[in-house]
């Protein structure tokens, strides 16, 4: 309770018979004076203070506080208002303390209290209610001594704190020129509502959403404009905030959607491409006036296809008895409608709204763009790895720029609007705006079939979950094993071509790591008819229409084994698109650390079937000796160094008769064009060598091109035929010697293969 007329009679500022005047014009929750008392008393007791000083009044309040007693019940309110008085009582102790209602309160002090003491207030307030998340406001009016009129100074205090509502970190302002200019033109707007509604002052503006994927335009969103022969362009922030003051907002927002409605009609029978244009609406209408019936009629009455027309509803509609709007929201979905939430993460209500709440769309409020840093682009991320999760398609606001698009586009947001692409125009403007920017519009059509696009979450560590069913668990495993997002990727076909529509970051990784690929290079090879991948591609994509499964191939792709995953997600005409993951398991580090084991082993098993593997350069720097098996090379203890088994090789290990060959076979000069154009570029030939003794086995020497990040380079693989023809070429004789003829050598060696073949099958 306020007790500070004691100190004031102590101060002796006040006399008895006053104190017990004030006595009965008291608060009784609060004890400061009635706003009664305070309009009477004023003037009594300017009469005390010093003269020559300025004397302020100052408007105080707790911002949302009736939000705050819904959420936290009208008990812990009641305490806080006490806290909040005892505190003001505190600071202002000499001077006149009214509670005008609620949460509200004005004081009355020399100016050069004022600021001092709100900074006070709100720092003791603060500390004495630290966890409530309780924002204080002030107004301050300089009280005009001449000619008191203590109710217009106390309006114009209120007007001043309510003119910093929900700007953050504002604590206090000073009712000034500038805010009496902004009262004059509110009251403009309601005295000239209607006669700007019915001249056609108050017009839609439009302004073009586009689609990332494709940079065509998918929609409009319809925005307020009032042009006014007095104030110039009236935008919507102080139009809106004035007429939901004066509960007249409905008014403008059946106009607006009529007008919408309207235009839409004029343009179709016109045969211009139509998009879907969304309009906003606030809470208030939805409590004013019977808001659905009145946007379904003007619909229905202007022909205008429901899935054309977007309700938008700014997240804040839910601060207060969210059951009420969720009802309200229900009849415009059930009806055929979008409903899109608007300035998602404005306010703190965002995640349980989404939540509970069926949205199609949500917009993500442009603020979160305009400081542009790590970790706004980490909370973006965020928001649209969640929105996918849960079915929601996302929305940029306030795109102003292309490395803003291209992060957008690249974390799997499906739509933008903002300056970059274009400001709200009037109806006859934008349309031309846009073509003189070869701006494109959608293909009403193709929205379904995008929309199923967007669905796919490029971020997710799991991303596959809700497009793959749950029958791949094992994949899944597989794709979490590595615990970082999987690479995705979006393939489209349209006729007999294909493209990459979106390739998340580390899928452009794992496509560097085969041969340094990028989606564009990679494209090109899979649409080269000519090509080797090109059959298998089109045979893959064939495969993953036949249902909406997940469908595996592995492809060869230069010198890495590659496999893919995919499944179709959309098809519309001559479009078809596919969601696939790719792995290179010939790289190493792109594995999990079991299947990096694995993958060694497997790799060890994989050089033991030879006896050496030779990685030959563009010069003899540039070669490198794998690997060497010791027990085929024994007694060489040069084996492993690459310019020793080279040397070896050339002048003393190859059988006397196959050397020239084997020289003229492995000529550094012109090798991989040779590879190149041998089949399946693979040359394979038969040598003899020899070992310490004297005898000789014949061995396949096989090169392939080895696609390296620095260039080509050959791998030459030695290995044993099968063909047991051993024998001792000084005449040593172990056993028959029959020398072979090359051909008969090859088809020995060849069905040999075909018989371990099927043996593995
Ligand atoms: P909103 O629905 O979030 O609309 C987006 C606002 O951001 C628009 O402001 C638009 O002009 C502005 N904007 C768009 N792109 C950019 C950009 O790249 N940079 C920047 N800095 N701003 C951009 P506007 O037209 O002033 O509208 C403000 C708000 O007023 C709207 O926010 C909406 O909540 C409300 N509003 C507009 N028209 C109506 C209406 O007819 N009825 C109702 N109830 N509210 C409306
Ligand atoms: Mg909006
Ligand atoms: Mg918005």
């Amino acid at each position: 309770m306020v007790d500070n007329l004691a100190s004031l009679k102590k101060t002796k500022q006040l006399s008895d018979h006053m104190i017990e005047y004030i006595k009965q014009e008291t608060d009784p929750l609060t004890g400061a004076l009635s706003l009664r008392g305070f309009y009477q008393f004023v003037p009594e007791f300017l009469k005390v203070l010093r003269k020559k000083d300025d004397i302020d009044l100052i408007y105080l309040n707790i911002e949302d506080f009736k939000a705050f007693n819904a959420r936290n019940g009208y008990d812990r309110g009641t305490e806080i208002l006490l806290e909040l008085v005892d505190v003001i009582a505190k600071v202002y102790s000499e001077r006149l303390i009214c509670r005008a209602y609620s949460d509200r309160f004005i004081v009355m002090c020399y100016a050069s209290e004022a600021e001092r003491g709100i900074r006070k207030i709100n720092r003791i307030f603060a500390e004495r209610c630290p966890s409530e998340g309780l924002v204080l406001k002030a107004g301050i009016c300089r009280i005009d001594i001449e000619h008191i009129d203590v109710a217009a100074s106390c309006d114009s205090a209120k007007i001043a704190a309510d003119s910093i509502r929900k700007k953050y970190g504002v604590l206090f302002r000073y009712y000034d020129q500038e805010l009496s200019d902004a009262i004059r033109k509110q009251r403009y707007i309601v005295e000239n509502l209607n006669r700007a509604m019915r001249e056609k002052c108050i017009r839609a503006y439009y302004q073009p959403v586009v689609r990332t994927l494709t940079g065509e335009v998918c929609g409009m969103e319809a925005l307020v404009r009032w042009e006014d022969e007095r104030y110039g362009l009236i935008r919507p922030d102080i139009l809106i905030s004035t007429l939901e003051e004066y509960q007249l907002i409905h008014k403008l927002d059946v106009f607006m959607i009529r007008q919408v409605c309207a235009e839409f009609e004029e343009e179709q029978k016109r045969g211009e491409k139509m998009v879907p244009v969304s309009f906003n609406l606030s809470r208030l209408d939805f409590e004013l006036c019977d808001i659905f019936r009145i946007v379904d009629d003007a619909v229905t009455s202007h022909h205008v296809p429901k899935n054309m027309i977007h309700v938008e509803i700014t997240e804040s509609v839910f601060n207060r008895d969210p059951e009420f709007i969720q009802e309200k929201l229900r009849l415009f979905h059930d009806a055929g409608y979008e409903v899109w939430m608007d300035d998602f993460g404005s306010g703190y209500s965002s995640l349980n709204v989404l939540k509970d709440y069926d949205f199609d769309v949500i917009k993500i409020d442009m603020l979160f763009l305009r400081n542009f840093s790590d970790k706004s682009k980490r909370i973006i991320s965020s928001i649209i790895d969640m929105a996918k999760d849960v079915g929601i398609r996302t929305l940029a606001e306030g795109v102003e720029s292309n490395e803003q698009l291209a992060f957008l586009r690249s974390i799997g947001c499906e739509k933008i609007q903002g300056y970059l692409i274009g400001k709200p125009l009037p109806p006859e403007e934008v349309r031309e705006d846009l073509a003189a920017r070869n701006f494109r519009y959608e293909d009403n059509g193709m929205r379904g079939y995008y929309d199923d696009l967007g669905q796919i979450n490029l971020l997710s560590v799991h991303p596959l979950e809700r497009v793959f069913s749950g029958d791949r668990q094992d994949w899944l495993e597989e794709l979490s094993d590595t615990d970082h997002i999987a690479p995705i990727a979006i393939w489209e076909k349209n006729g007999s071509r294909g493209r990459f529509l979106l390739t998340n970051r580390p899928f452009r990784c794992e496509l560097k790591s085969i041969e340094g690929h990028s989606p564009r290079s990679a494209e090109f090879e899979m649409n080269d008819e000519a090509g080797l991948l090109y059959r298998k591609v089109q045979d893959f994509m064939a495969e993953m229409r036949r249902d909406r499964e997940m469908h595996d191939a592995c492809f060869m792709a230069g010198g890495s084994y590659c496999r893919v995953r995919g499944r179709l997600i959309s098809m519309y005409g001559e479009r078809s698109a596919y969601v696939v993951t790719i792995r290179n398991l010939s790289s190493v580090s792109s594995l999990s650390k079991g299947k990096q084991i694995r993958t060694e082993k497997m790799l060890r098993a994989l050089y033991g079937m030879f006896d050496a593997l030779y990685v030959m350069g563009e010069t003899p720097e540039q070669d490198d000796l794998l690997y060497a098996d010791v027990d085929c090379w024994e007694n060489r203890e040069f084996c492993s160094d690459t310019a020793s088994f080279r040397e070896h090789l050339k002048k003393q290990w190859i059988f006397p008769e196959d050397r020239e060959r084997f020289l003229c076979y492995v000529r550094r000069d012109g090798i991989l064009n040779r590879v190149r154009n041998s089949e399946r570029e693979v040359l394979e030939d038969y040598f003899r060598f020899t070992d310490d003794s004297g005898r000789y086995q014949w061995k396949a020497v096989v090169m392939r091109i080895l696609r390296q990040q620095a260039g080509n380079q050959i791998l030459i693989g030695i290995r044993k035929t099968g063909v047991e023809q051993v024998d001792n070429y000084t005449g040593l004789s172990i056993g028959c010697f029959k020398p072979v003829s090359m051909k008969k050598l090859q088809e020995l060696s060849r069905a040999k293969r075909t018989q371990e073949d099927r043996a593995l099958s």
